[in-house]
C-alpha cells in the first residue's frame, strides 16, 4: 500500500496540470491535494479546488481574487494572489507538480527545490534559464528533481543503475512537429491554427508552437544537458514521426535501451507522481503490431533554425539559454496574436540572442534581470517584423 503524500499543482488548469488532476481523481488513496495555481482560468481553478479539497489556491491576476474568493466561499481552501503566494503553494507539500508555462514558472520551481522538495518537472523553461543553479540548489538542499518531459522521462527510466561513463550518447526522439514535410517556402505562411495542430500530441499553444519550430527540442537539449549532466556533443536528436519511442540511451557497449509507449502525457506523469512506484493510467496500451513502422530521419537544419540556435546557446552557456528562452517566449506570444509570421519567430531569436550582452548569471535574480531586458531588446527588434 503506497503511502499518501501531499501534492501541489503549480498550473493546475494547464494541458499537464489537468492531466495531473485526472490521475490524482483515478488514485486518491495516494494523494493528498494541498494546493493548485492558475494565471486566469479562476472558475476551472475553483472547480479543481472544491473536487480535490485543496487548501491553498492561487491566482496570478490579481484582479481576479475577489471572483476566486466569491467562488470558494464555503470551502476550507483559502484563495490567494502574488509571489509570496505562489511560492507557499509551491513549498507546502511534500511532491510539486511544477507545470506553469515559462520562465514565469521559475522562482516556485526555485522555492521547491530549496525547500528540499520533491519536484516533478513539466516547467522546461525554468531549468533552461537557471538551469546549473537549480542543479546545484538541488544538490544542497537534498531536493529530487524528476523529468516530466516525456523524453527525459524516458532517458531517466532507461538511466536507471547506469553510471555516466557508461552511457556513450543519449537520443532525444522529436516528432518532427505539424510541419515536418513542409517547404521553407510553405512554413513561412503558417498560421498560428496550423501551428498548434500537432499531429501526435494535445499541449498547450506555446508548446505546440514550439513543436512546429522545434525550439521545443531545442529547449529539451538544454534540459537534458542539465539533468543528466552530458555534454552537447553527446546528446542527439533525432525525427521519429510516430512518437513511439520517447527517447533512448545508447552505453559505451553499443546497447541502445528505449522507452516506449502511446504518445499521452499521462504516462510520463505517473511515472513522476508514482516514483519509486509505479501507478495504474487509463493511456492507451500500445500496439506495435498495429502500428508496424517506426521510422527515423536527421532534423532538417535549414528548416528548423531553432535547433542550430539552442545547441549554440547551450554551448555559450552564460546567459545564452536566458535570451533564447526569453526572446522565444515573446516571438511565440506575438506569433499566436498573428503579428509576426511563422518563419520570424526563428530570426527574432537570432537577432535577440546577437543583440544582448549579459555576464553569466550568480543567482535567480540574475536570471530574472537577464530574461527582462532580453525580453525588453525583443519586443524593440520586432517592430521591424511586424505584420
Ligand atoms: P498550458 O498553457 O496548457 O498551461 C499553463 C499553466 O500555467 C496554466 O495553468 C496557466 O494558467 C498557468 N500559467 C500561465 N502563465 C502563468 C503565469 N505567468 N503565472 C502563473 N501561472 C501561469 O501549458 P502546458 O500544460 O502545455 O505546459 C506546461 C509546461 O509543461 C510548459 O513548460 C511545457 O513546456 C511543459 N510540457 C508540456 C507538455 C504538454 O504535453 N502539454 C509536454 C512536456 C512538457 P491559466 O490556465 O489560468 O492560463
Amino acid at each position: 500500500m503506497a503511502v499518501r503524500r501531499s501534492l501541489s499543482i503549480l498550473g493546475a488548469t494547464g494541458s499537464i496540470g489537468t492531466s495531473t488532476l485526472d490521475l490524482v481523481a483515478l488514485h486518491p488513496e495516494r494523494f493528498e491535494v494541498v494546493a493548485l495555481t492558475a494565471a486566469k482560468q479562476v472558475a476551472a481553478l475553483a472547480d479543481a479546488a472544491r473536487r480535490t479539497g485543496a487548501r491553498l489556491a492561487v491566482i496570478d491576476d490579481e484582479a481576479l481574487l475577489p471572483e476566486l474568493e466569491a467562488r470558494l466561499a464555503g470551502t476550507d481552501c483559502r484563495a490567494a494572489t502574488g509571489r509570496a503566494a505562489l511560492n507557499e503553494a509551491a513549498v507546502c507539500a511534500d511532491l510539486v507538480m511544477a507545470a506553469i508555462v515559462g520562465c514565469a514558472g521559475l522562482e516556485p520551481v526555485m522555492a521547491a527545490v530549496e525547500a528540499g522538495r520533491v519536484v516533478a518537472l513539466a516547467n522546461k523553461e525554468a531549468l533552461v534559464t537557471a538551469g546549473a543553479l537549480m542543479i546545484d540548489a538541488a544538490t544542497r538542499h537534498g531536493a529530487t528533481i524528476l523529468p516530466v518531459d516525456s523524453e527525459h522521462n524516458a532517458i531517466f527510466q532507461c538511466l536507471v543503475g547506469s553510471s555516466l561513463d557508461e552511457v556513450a550518447k543519449i537520443v532525444l526522439t522529436a516528432s518532427g512537429g505539424p510541419f515536418r514535410d513542409r517547404s521553407l517556402a510553405e512554413m513561412r505562411g503558417m498560421t498560428p491554427k496550423q501551428a498548434v495542430a500537432h499531429p501526435n500530441w494535445s499541449m498547450g499553444a506555446k508548446i505546440s508552437v514550439d513543436s512546429a519550430t522545434m525550439m521545443n527540442k531545442g529547449l529539451e537539449l538544454i534540459e537534458a544537458h542539465h539533468l543528466f549532466g552530458l555534454p552537447s556533443d553527446r546528446i542527439d536528436i533525432l525525427v521519429h514521426p510516430q512518437s513511439v519511442i520517447h527517447s533512448m540511451v545508447e552505453y559505451v557497449d553499443g546497447s541502445v535501451l528505449a522507452q516506449l509507449g502511446s504518445p499521452d502525457m499521462r504516462i510520463p506523469i505517473a511515472h513522476a507522481l508514482a516514483w519509486p512506484e509505479r501507478m495504474t493510467t487509463p493511456a492507451e496500451r500500445l500496439d506495435l503490431a498495429s502500428i508496424a513502422t517506426l521510422t527515423f530521419e536527421q532534423p532538417d537544419p535549414e528548416r528548423f533554425p531553432a535547433l542550430r540556435l539552442a545547441r549554440a546557446a547551450l554551448e555559450a552557456g552564460g546567459a545564452a539559454p536566458i535570451v533564447l528562452n526569453a526572446a522565444n517566449e515573446i516571438a511565440v506570444a506575438a506569433f499566436l496574436d498573428h503579428r509576426i509570421g511563422f518563419g520570424d519567430i526563428a530570426a527574432l531569436v537570432e537577432q535577440a540572442i546577437d543583440r544582448t550582452d549579459a555576464p553569466p548569471p550568480r543567482s535567480v535574480a540574475d536570471v530574472i534581470d537577464i530574461d527582462a531586458r532580453a525580453r525588453d531588446t525583443t519586443l524593440q527588434l520586432m517592430t521591424a517584423f511586424a505584420t
